[in-house]
């Protein structure tokens, strides 16, 4: 359907006068509206072809009964130290009892013995692709939804298997991807979705190619098309973008406000949205009850966006104090990244080189501030493009040890991000707590085979010292 687009986009160029004739215009715009509805039948169809036989990585996703584990020791997600001896009893997709009793285990429950290895709760991710996470860009840009949806489904299951149990996608067409993770036909994570990113014409996001540029009219791009960015460049339009994410079921809205990495044309240092048209934005989401999150680098971007009232900054690598201040006095949380090194950003090349190296430079400043004016810090990993990269969302996880103590570390991939999430409101996906062990909780656990409060780098070995993987009550791994 890709292909028809861009014969489309031939025939229009080819009027030679830049206006299309308006039989012309009823023509391609049927055929507009036949490849968008024939993509998103293939994304279904797709999702429909993954009900197969899980893999070995994932070992079980059948209904949830009772599962008791003994004997751990408990990380729950927010104190400092280890309850010894614990035992924890999951009923259903919920945690339904904590204690140190030792009680007799009901009759149909599955037991698992931790053997005094350290359970938590499983960890989430605030930055995330699950579409574009392990899609090589080459393949992105050829856009056919088979092998996009397939790598993509590949990835699911194997975040799964480092730990993640929920990840807050920012930015690509996740909707039905996943509702087939909620539905059990497909290994993953639970999705905090956002949607399309949305961007001005020019900023991070809009990756059209030169062949659709300038826009015309209705048109829209082989991007837009597949749900991975919505370009606005007027409130109306915004409005309008912004309303057809929430109404596919976004938890949050996510917004370009500048320049980006991975975007070869558009620079970190540029602003994009008007304060007017984050406000606008922000209104939007205010009314379906949950946030707008704004990509920004520049502090002119960043301050444009808390000035409109956004909850949430992703990256921020270039603040100086007077934005960090901002970021405490608003109480407005920031979604930080810790590139630090070029292993965190093998994939980047020419221009993208130079920024990533400006956000090497940023990240201990970044730290730094949060550190020194007390404000919210949640943590994602942002891998995009690479699946030789993806392996290192873990690593990415204890490069907070830079900065913060093992504790904390595990409490912002814990209980830190889960409030985050909560901003989502009434649009949240999953009823119940995340980022905890406690009573009513979701049962989303990990044991580690090590003690990560001790030497954090246990988490960076997730095949060797992951010995159980518990999402909503379903057990994925089970090595004891
Ligand atoms: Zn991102």
């Amino acid at each position: 359907m890709f292909r028809s687009g861009r014969k489309y986009q031939h025939l229009v160029h080819n009027t030679g006068c830049g206006c299309a004739s308006p039989l012309l215009q009823q023509a391609t715009s049927r055929l507009g509206e036949y490849s968008r509805r024939h993509f998103l039948r293939s994304i279904g169809a797709t999702a429909v072809a993954g009900m197969m036989p899980l893999s070995a990585g994932a070992q079980s996703s059948v209904a949830p009964g009772k599962i008791l584990l003994r004997q751990a020791r408990l990380f729950d997600g927010k104190s400092n130290t280890l309850q010894q001896g614990t035992q924890v009893l999951i009923d259903g997709n919920r945690i339904v009892s904590i204690d140190r009793s030792n009680n007799p285990a009901p009759a149909d429950a599955t037991i698992i013995d931790c053997g005094d290895r350290v359970l938590m709760p499983g960890m989430i991710d605030a930055h995330w692709h699950s579409i574009y996470a392990a899609v090589p860009l080459n393949i992105l840009s050829a856009g056919d939804p088979g092998i996009i949806f397939a790598t993509s489904t590949a990835e699911a299951e194997r975040t799964l298997m480092r730990g993640f149990t929920t990840v807050r996608d920012l930015g690509g067409p996740s909707f039905t991807f996943k509702q087939a993770i909620d539905s059990a036909i497909i290994p993953g994570p639970r999705i905090f979705p956002s949607g399309a990113m949305i961007t001005t014409s020019g900023g991070h996001g809009d990756l059209r190619m030169p062949s659709e540029i300038p826009s015309n009219g209705g048109q829209l791009s082989v991007s837009e098309l597949m749900g991975a960015a919505a370009i606005a460049d007027d409130v109306g339009v915004l409005k309008q973008r912004v309303r057809e994410q929430l109404l596919q079921g976004a938890s949050q809205v996510k917004l370009v406000g500048g320049g980006g990495v991975s975007s070869p044309r558009s620079p970190l240092d540029i602003s994009t949205f008007s304060q007017e048209e984050l406000s606008a934005a922000v209104e939007v989401a205010r009314d379906w009850n949950t946030y707008v999150t704004v990509h920004a680098y520049a502090p002119r971007t960043v301050q444009r966006a808390l000035a409109a009232g956004v909850a949430c900054i992703e990256h921020a690598h270039l603040m100086d104090e007077e934005t960090a201040r901002l970021f405490a006095d608003k109480g407005v949380w920031l979604s930080m990244q810790p590139f630090l090194t070029m292993d965190d950003a093998a994939s980047q090349s020419g221009p993208a080189l130079e920024r990533i190296k400006q956000l090497f430079a940023g990240t201990p400043k970044v730290y730094g501030f949060a550190q020194k004016y007390g404000f919210k810090v949640a943590w994602g990993s942002d891998v995009l493009f690479s699946p030789q990269l993806t392996p290192r969302q873990n690593v990415m996880l204890t490069h907070l040890a830079n900065w913060y103590s093992n504790a904390d570390t595990l409490r912002t991939a814990t209980s830190v991000n889960a409030e985050l999430l909560a901003m989502s409101n009434l649009r949240t996906p999953y009823a119940g707590k995340l980022g905890v062990v406690e009573k009513d909780a979701l049962a989303d656990m990990l044991v580690w085979d090590g003690n990560p409060l001790d030497d954090i780098r246990v988490i960076e070995d997730p095949q060797n010292r992951l010995s159980v993987i518990i999402k909503d009550g379903r057990i994925f791994k089970n090595t004891l």
